[in-house]
């Protein structure tokens, strides 16, 4: 992984004033998720006057938080949650929205504020679909607007879904959470009252089993890492060349390795086979893999457009096709359903320079994971993308030390992710209280500039 040297030196007291006066990025040190750890650890307020707001308020007090409808000038609070459900129209945003812009300067270092509404899409009055995505537009403002390692992002419910559904409780626990420590003005559905919340939120995974492709180093290894923490047993997947690192991951986790290109015609079918032999079931699959061969359009040839396509989309679409035909797969014992998560990037949202061989993949993944949610929905499953922007890996560290630099500020969090972010927004969505998200594409890029 590479180091940001900036922003360990911004966090210095002498780097604190010379930067700041010289009006230079202030990245902060982002609080992340520590099993054992309380979700938040001040006040969290709730804002907003409908009886969603007392349900959500209900719900945040049985997790023992400290709830307020109200805070005094100055107090510091670790949260707001700002519930805009019962919207008609544009002029009813006022109340709500201002009373965050009230506590908004009282919200602490890596603090959270989350929107809670009705998604947009589904609303055929002209007023009320505009009142709900003027939500969304005030919800991404806000997320630039924070300092200090805070973030803003959105709880979007689906039309006539209740509050109680577990993945509302899922969703709002993973945004208040250390795990969405790089995910900032995005947008969470929960479509359904689908999923099931854990009995240990420290180990949601607990039991499981888990494939995790390209897990011989950098996301992928972490990704595994991750979800070993959180419960599951790991079948670490990787090239037969890296094998000596896929062995060392899946030691670190205590998991199988299984050495396969994941290109090969069978290569579902032998992940299957191994999962059955050494595990005798299946629940995850992370479809992590995944290159890049930059070429400016112009000068590309069949090699490395052919390859890319083959690794990052291809491979994935043949798996599942063998995945999803296969009984181990399909209603994992115990479980809630089975899940799949595949790596998709920013690249594939805005495109990128050099790139069209890669982005045009990675938009693939995007659309193949909204197509087959309704495969997974019929086996009580989900499908998700998760889309990370600027990553600190090995891949990153390989850049010219400008570009680097320059991309790395380029976000409202002015700094890069780790592998470790990523993970843990994969880890979100391949557990039981996330039953109600399928078909979405999560972006965790610290609200990247490029690409909205
Ligand atoms: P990486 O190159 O460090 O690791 C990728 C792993 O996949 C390697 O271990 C490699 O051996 C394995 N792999 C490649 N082809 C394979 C094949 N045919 N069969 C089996 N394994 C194969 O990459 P990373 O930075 O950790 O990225 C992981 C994923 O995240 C990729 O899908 C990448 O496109 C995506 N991503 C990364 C970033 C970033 O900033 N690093 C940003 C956006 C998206």
């Amino acid at each position: 992984m590479s180091r940001d040297t900036y922003t360990e030196f911004v966090n210095t007291s002498v780097g604190k004033r010379l930067t700041k006066a010289l009006g230079l990025p202030q990245p902060a040190r982002l609080r992340r998720h520590r099993p054992g750890e309380a979700v938040v650890r001040g006040p969290v307020v709730v804002v907003g006057t409908s009886s969603a707001s007392d349900e959500i308020a209900a719900l945040l007090l049985g997790w023992g938080l400290d709830v307020r409808r109200h805070v005094e000038p100055r107090e510091r609070v670790s949260a707001v949650i700002a519930c805009f459900d019962a919207v008609t129209t544009p002029a009813d945003l006022s109340e709500t929205v201002l009373g965050l812009g009230r506590v908004l300067k009282q919200v602490g270092p890596s603090g959270r504020v989350i929107t809670l509404y009705r998604r947009p899409e589904t609303a055929v009055d002209p007023a009320v679909r505009a009142a709900r995505k003027g939500v969304e537009g005030l919800t991404r403002s806000v997320a630039h607007e924070m300092r200090a390692g805070a973030t803003a992002n959105g709880l979007i419910l689906a039309e006539d879904l209740d509050v109680a559904a577990p993945s509302v409780a899922g969703g709002l626990r993973f945004l208040l959470s250390g795990r969405s420590a790089f995910v900032s003005g995005q947008l969470l559905t929960v479509d359904s009252v689908n999923g099931t919340l854990p009995q240990d939120w420290d180990r949601p995974l607990q039991g499981q089993v888990a494939v995790v492709t390209g897990a011989a180093r950098g996301i992928g290894a972490s990704i595994a890492e991750v979800l070993h923490r959180d419960g599951a047993r790991i079948i670490a997947v990787d090239v037969p060349a890296a094998g000596e690192q896929l062995a060392a991951t899946a030691n670190r986790v205590a998991g199988t390795a299984l050495q396969l290109d994941i290109t090969a015609e069978d290569a579902g079918e032998r992940i299957l086979s191994h999962a059955r032999q050494h595990h005798g079931r299946l629940d995850i699959v992370v479809h992590n893999a995944g290159i890049t061969r930059d070429k400016l359009l112009g000068n590309m040839d069949a090699g490395r457009w052919d390859s890319v396509i083959a690794v990052n989309i291809e491979a994935q679409l043949r798996m599942n096709r063998a995945l999803l035909a296969d009984e181990l797969f399909n209603r994992p014992e115990g479980s809630s359903g089975p899940r799949i998560v595949s790596l998709a990037s920013t690249s594939g949202i805005a495109g990128n320079r050099g790139q069209t061989n890669y982005a045009a993949s990675k938009a693939g993944v995007i659309g193949m994971v909204a197509a087959t949610s309704a495969q997974l929905e019929a086996r009580h499953g989900t499908i998700n993308a998760v889309a990370p922007g600027f990553i600190e890996t090995e891949m990153t560290a390989r850049m010219p030390f400008a570009t680097r630099e320059v991309a790395r500020r380029l976000n409202s969090l002015n700094q890069g992710g780790r592998p470790v972010d990523v993970a843990e927004s994969v880890a979100y969505l391949a557990s039981p209280a996330a039953g109600g998200t399928s078909g979405l594409t999560l972006r965790v890029c610290g609200q990247n500039l490029i690409g909205a």
